[in-house]
């Protein structure tokens, strides 16, 4: 039986890291996956492309469409007028889409895996027992053992939804020709993201969220901006409602959308988008057999990766708590830290994981939100600045009600922050940058920030803050000394 270091299982955004990260630092990694697609890079021969659902059905197809989307909209703003109906062949959309997918695929290739040294196996992978893995009939050793699997969408439960047909982010991106009406079922960032592209490319969407809000995670004012926004560009959204039941009429799928105080709705739509959550994927691994813990939410592991079994470690998806790209790759690191070099063992950072949901405006997070922060008793303040007030934004155009908001602890420190922009993403960095370090808000304050940009924003919050340490004794003080100052 071949032995290795390191048995990766799932060739994604966390697997993928593990692999590279473990042959780079001298491990024997044998790497399996069971699904890897054909691309043509554009300045390449054709590779088999792993990657997971960031590559094949998530962050890259999701970006590219949500940038077609983008022009689209300007073009239809700008040179068209506001209603024209969008392309309705979206063919060379998603041949964009496709074509970024072909420029990133090498990256995370079976080729340019097993030129690394890592031993690709091409296969679903199934754990025999806490150290042996099967695949294809072989069955190979690792002292160590990482899942990382993924997840997929989770269906509801919805009379009628499975006979009528629906799309998951897995068939999203085969369309080929646009829905003339598209219901999203749920709220959150994918949700939005693809109602919003949607929308933009020319399909008339209704989101239907079970929420009080979109993006149920965020500040209520925080979505409210993109809430706005999604309604103004035409996006009907139902808040605290849910489908109910879906049937099939003279072609056209007919969803009841019962609100939370009991009234419904019919909403007649051509395609249906399941958007409403994940699911783990744990079936068919051989959890049991290892002895490995998981709950229909996740593997259970600790901090450090772990799950109950020491010789079995989980990250990404499978595992959570976050389900972002950038998590599964973070935990690769703490995983090839604990594996391979295991003095002390080291811990995930989860209070400072930022996230970005990638609408116009994006909404960019990090840390504990005003409402988490109530909710739990931290005493915090909060502080906030206006884009409107931005010299960048108003020249932009990017003003409008878009905001910044800072939580901070009574000493000063970063509790959390919240960003609605559309640049809000690449905005996030410095705050999570403070936060880690344990600097307080006033340290966002004592930059430079160059004018005129976005960036401001920070030292914008800051100065917020810095107003309310100017008490009437202060300020007294103040004006007795340039009294004394002018004599
Ligand atoms: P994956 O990357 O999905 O990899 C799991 C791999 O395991 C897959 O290749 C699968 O084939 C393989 N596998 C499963 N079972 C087995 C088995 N038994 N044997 C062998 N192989 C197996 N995150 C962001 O950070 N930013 C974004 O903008 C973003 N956008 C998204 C948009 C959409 C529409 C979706 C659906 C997700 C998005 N995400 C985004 C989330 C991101 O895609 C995931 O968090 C990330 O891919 C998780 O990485 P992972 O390694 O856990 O799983």
């Amino acid at each position: 039986m071949e032995r290795y270091n390191l048995v990766v299982i799932g060739g994604g955004s966390g697997g993928l890291v593990v692999a590279a990260g473990g042959v780079g630092l001298g491990a024997r990694v044998a790497l399996v996956e069971k699904h890897a697609l054909p691309f043509t890079p554009p300045d390449g021969p054709p590779v088999q492309g792993m990657g997971g659902d960031c590559l094949q059905y998530g962050c890259v197809p999701s970006k590219a469409l949500l940038a077609a989307a983008k022009a689209a909209h300007a073009a239809r703003f700008g040179i068209r007028g506001a209603g024209d109906p969008g392309p309705q062949d979206l063919g060379p959309v998603m041949e964009r889409v496709r074509a970024a997918q072909a420029a990133i695929a090498p990256n995370d290739s079976v080729e340019r895996f097993t030129g690394l040294g890592v031993d690709v196996l091409l296969g679903a992978g199934r754990l025999k027992s806490p150290h042996e893995v099967e695949v294809n009939g072989t069955t190979v050793w690792g002292r160590n053992v990482v899942v990382a699997t993924g997840s997929r969408a989770r269906i509801p439960d919805v009379p009628g939804l499975a006979d009528s047909g629906f799309l998951t982010n897995e068939s999203i991106f085969d369309l080929r020709v646009l829905p003339k009406r598209l219901l999203v079922m749920g709220g959150g960032p994918i949700g939005v993201e693809l109602g919003q592209a949607f929308r933009r490319l020319g399909s008339e969407v209704t989101i239907v969220s079970s929420s009080a809000h979109v993006c149920p995670k965020e500040d209520a004012d925080v979505a409210a901006v993109l809430a706005a926004a999604l309604r103004d560009e035409g996006v009907v959204v139902h808040d605290d409602a849910r489908a109910s039941s879906v049937a099939v009429r003279g072609g056209a799928r007919v969803v009841a959308v019962t609100r939370k105080d009991g009234t419904s709705v019919d909403v007649e739509t051509d395609a249906i988008l399941v958007a409403a959550g994940r699911r783990p994927n744990v079936e068919g691994l051989g959890l049991e057999a290892a002895g490995v813990a998981f709950s229909e939410k996740a593997i259970l592991a600790d901090a450090k990766c772990r799950t109950n079994v020491p010789s079995v470690w989980a990250i990404g998806d499978v595992a959570g708590p976050y389900l972002f790209t950038h998590w599964a790759g973070y935990q690769a690191g703490i995983v090839l830290r604990n594996t391979l070099s295991p003095i002390a063992l080291a811990k995930c950072d989860v209070e400072n994981t930022p996230w970005v949901t990638y609408t116009d405006p994006e909404i960019a997070r990090v840390g504990l939100s005003e409402e988490d922060a109530k909710a739990q008793g931290v005493p915090h303040r909060v502080f906030q600045a206006a884009f409107a007030h931005n010299d960048r934004a108003i020249c932009d155009g990017t003003g409008g009600a878009n905001f910044a908001k800072v939580v901070i602890d009574p000493k000063g420190r970063i509790l959390g922050a919240a960003i609605v922009h559309p640049h809000a993403g690449d905005l996030l960095g410095e705050v999570v940058l403070a936060k880690k370090n344990g600097l307080p808000l006033s340290a966002l304050g004592s930059v430079i920030h160059p004018y005129p940009s976005l960036s401001e924003i920070h030292g914008a919050v800051a100065r917020e803050a810095l107003k309310t340490s100017l008490t009437p004794g202060r300020k007294a003080l103040l004006v007795k000394l340039a009294a004394f100052l002018r004599r």
